[in-house]
C-alpha cells in the first residue's frame, strides 16, 4: 500500500497535488512519501517482533537521501553500509553507529579505519584476506572490530543476474564450505570480535524458497561452528524481498517473510539481523516528470518523450525493468506508446509498446516504484544535472535535495593553464 492515489481526478502525493510539485519544484523530480516510507517500516518491523531479538538497518543503497534515512533513524532503524560515504551519510542522519553494519567486497583500509573510528556495531566480512586487514588495523588501532563472516550459499536466487549475489560464481561472500575453517582462523586473531554469520542473496527475490533455502545452509553451518567451540551471537540474513512494480504482481509479504524465517530460524538463539532496502523504499516514491513531446511516425506507435532519462532513473537501461506509469490527470483515454527519455542513446528508453494513459505535450505523468535504486543511481550523463527530491508529509512538500545543475558540476572541472 502507498499513498500516491487520484484525488478529484489528480494523482496526489499523500495530500499534495502532483502538479503543486511540478509547479514549485520543476520536472523531473522525485517524490517520496513520509508515510508510506513509515508504514513500511512497521510492517516490516510487526513481522519481524515475534522472532525475539532483531536488529534492523536499513540498506542505504537503495535511498540514501538524508530525510529518507531520517525517516528511518526515527523508526529505530540502523543502516546497512557499503561504502565510507554511506557511513557518512547514516551518521549525518543520526544513526547510532552501534547500530551500523558495514558490507561490501572492497572496503578500503581508510573505510575499515573510519568504521573503527567512530565505532560501528558490525563489519561483514566478505574474505579470509579481509579479515586479516582489519584485525591487523584494529589491533593496530587498539579497537575491536565486532564481526560477520558473510557466506555464499551457492543459490540461484532467481531474480535478475545483475542482482543476484548468491551463487558461487558472484564476488560476494566466502564459500559456505570453506567458512566453519575461516571462521575458527579469524577467531584466533586479536581485534576480531567474531560474532556471527551473515547472508544475502539477492535483490527483488519474488520467492522465498531460495532465501529459506540459504537460511538452512546458514544454519547448519552455525551448528558446525558452535559445535567446534566458536560463538555465534549474531546473523544477518540480509534483505532482498522484492516489491511489486507492476500494478497486480503479487509479492511474499512482510508476513509471510516473518513466518518463513521464524520457521527457518528455530532455536537459533541469536540476534537476527535484517537489511530491507526495496521493500521499505521502493513504493515509497515515484519520479515525476513532464511529456516534452509526442513523436508520431506512420505505422508505428508514437515515442512519448518525457524529461526524465535514463540519467536519472536507470533501472529500465540496466536491467530491463519494469516501471508502471500513469498520467497524474488520466482522461480516461488510452494509448500504446513507446516511453523514451530526451538521451542520445537508444537505451534511454523506459517501455516500448506500453498500453497506457493518453497523454500529451506539457503533461505529467509519474513513473513508480522508484524510490528504491532511483534517485541514487542517477548521472549527470549528457549533461543533464542531478534530478531533484522532495519529500510529502500530509499536505506539506520539502526539497530533500536541491536539483544539481550542469553548471554546478562543471565548477569542479578546470582546463589546466597549459590549455590556454
Ligand atoms: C543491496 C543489499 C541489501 C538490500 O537489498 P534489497 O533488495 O534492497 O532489500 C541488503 N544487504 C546487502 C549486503 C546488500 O548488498
Amino acid at each position: 500500500m502507498d499513498h500516491f492515489q487520484l484525488k478529484n481526478g489528480e494523482l496526489h502525493a499523500e495530500d499534495v497535488p502532483m502538479s503543486r510539485i511540478a509547479e514549485e519544484f520543476g520536472t523531473p523530480v522525485y517524490v517520496y512519501s513520509r508515510a508510506t516510507l513509515e508504514r513500511h517500516a512497521r510492517v516490516f518491523r510487526e513481522a519481524l517482533t515475534p522472532l525475539g531479538k532483531i536488529h534492523l538497518a536499513f540498506a542505504v543503497k537503495s535511498n540514501p537521501n538524508l530525510a529518507v534515512l531520517r525517516v528511518m533513524q526515527r523508526e529505530g532503524f540502523g543502516a546497512d553500509v557499503v561504502s565510507g560515504g554511506e557511513l557518512a551519510r547514516a551518521l549525518a542522519a543520526g544513526m547510532p553507529a552501534s547500530d551500523i553494519v558495514f558490507s561490501g567486497v572492497g572496503k578500503t583500509t581508510r573505510e575499515m579505519m573510519q568504521g573503527l573510528d567512530v565505532g560501528i556495531g558490525q563489519f561483514n566480512i566478505e574474505s579470509e584476506e579481509e579479515g586479516v586487514e582489519l584485525a591487523r588495523i584494529a589491533d593496530a588501532a587498539g579497537r575491536t572490530a565486532h564481526c560477520a563472516l558473510r557466506v555464499n550459499p551457492d543459490i540461484d536466487a532467481g531474480t535478475h543476474e545483475k542482482i543476484s549475489t548468491g551463487k558461487s560464481d558472484n564476488k560476494f561472500g566466502v564459500p559456505i564450505d570453506q567458512a566453519a575453517g575461516m571462521y575458527a582462523r579469524l577467531s584466533a586473531l586479536p581485534g576480531l570480535d567474531m560474532r556471527g554469520l551473515a547472508v544475502h542473496i539477492g535483490s527483488q527475490l519474488s520467492d522465498l524458497a531460495p532465501l529459506e533455502e540459504a537460511f538452512a545452509k546458514v544454519g547448519a553451518l552455525m551448528a558446525d561452528i558452535r559445535a567446534a567451540g566458536f560463538t555465534v551471537t549474531h546473523v544477518d540474513l540480509g534483505g532482498g524481498l522484492g516489491v511489486p512494480y507492476k500494478a497486480g504482481e503479487v509479492m511474499p509479504s512482510p508476513a509471510e517473510y516473518g513466518a518463513m524465517v521464524a520457521r527457518a530460524t528455530k532455536g537459533w538463539d541469536v540476534t537476527l539481523m535484517f537489511e530491507p532496502g526495496r521493500v521499505i523504499a521502493g513504493n515509497a516514491g515515484v519520479l515525476l516528470t513532464e511529456v516534452i513531446r509526442v513523436k508520431r511516425n506512420a505505422n508505428r506507435d508514437p515515442f512519448v518523450i518525457v524529461d526524465a532519462a535514463m540519467n536519472d532513473l536507470a533501472r529500465p537501461a540496466l536491467y530491463g525493468a519494469w516501471h508502471d506509469f500513469d498520467a497524474v490527470e488520466p482522461t480516461g483515454q488510452r494509448m500504446t506508446a513507446n516511453i523514451v527519455g530526451p538521451i542520445c542513446e537508444t537505451g534511454d528508453t523506459f517501455a516500448m509498446g506500453r498500453e497506457m494513459d493518453a497523454l500529451e505535450a506539457g503533461d505529467l505523468a509519474v513513473f513508480r516504484t522508484a524510490g528504491a535504486y532511483g534517485a541514487t543511481m542517477a548521472s549527470s550523463y549528457n549533461s543533464r544535472g542531478f534530478v531533484a527530491e522532495v519529500m510529502v508529509d500530509g499536505d506539506r512538500v520539502a526539497s530533500v535535495a536541491d536539483r544539481i545543475l550542469p553548471e554546478d558540476i562543471y565548477a569542479a572541472e578546470r582546463v589546466p593553464e597549459w590549455l590556454d
